[in-house]
């Protein structure tokens, strides 16, 4: 058994149902749901979008590999809707690196497993430049060291939101 940690994400449509179906989903195909952030709200990270994003982590208690569970969690995000073609046809049109979504799932945690292969690369890269992961994240796991970074998601958030400080203030 190991202990992930993922957060649900999207911006397309009526969000929240389908964050909710996405966790049903999780806890019935993937393991039990142990907490479960409530839904934070946000601007698009990375592009320009018309519409706001909504994300919700939660902790999974699983007994899949970390394989299984990213083949799992791409089934999921396909039984919701998620169009890869639609995307990628929205990127090429707009020129921009991402582009809105029904609904996104990424593994931020298994275990303290680090892993770095082309399909799947653990802890989540860019979660310490995200406040949109970190947000909901401190909320449900404040205390779990990042195994990489010997932080706390916590530290981490308050580093990340110290350097949006002093970017805003003009000091870097
Ligand atoms: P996305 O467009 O955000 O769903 O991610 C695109 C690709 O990221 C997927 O095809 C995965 O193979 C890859 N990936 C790498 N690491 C992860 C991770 N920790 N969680 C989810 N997807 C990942």
């Amino acid at each position: 058994m190991a202990r992930a940690i993922i957060i649900t994400g999207g911006n397309i449509g009526d969000v929240k149902p389908r964050l909710r179906q996405a966790q049903q989903l999780i806890n019935a195909g993937i393991g039990i749901v142990l907490r479960c952030s409530h839904v934070y709200e946000s601007e698009a990270w990375g592009f320009a979008a018309e519409s706001d994003f909504k994300n919700q982590a939660m902790v999974v208690d699983t007994d899949l590999s970390p394989e299984e569970l990213l083949v799992a969690v791409q089934e999921i995000e396909e039984r919701l809707g998620r169009d890869r073609g639609a995307e990628a046809a929205e990127k090429a049109r707009t020129g921009e690196p991402y582009s809105s979504r029904m609904i996104d799932i990424d593994i931020l945690f298994y275990d303290d497993r680090v892993m770095d292969t082309p399909r799947l690369k653990l802890p989540h890269p860019l979660m310490q430049e995200r406040d949109f992961v970190l947000a909901p994240l401190v909320e449900i796991a404040p205390e779990k060291v990042h195994p990489v970074l010997g932080k706390t998601v916590e530290e981490l958030r308050e580093e990340l939101l110290a350097r949006q400080a002093a970017v805003q203030n003009g000091e870097v």
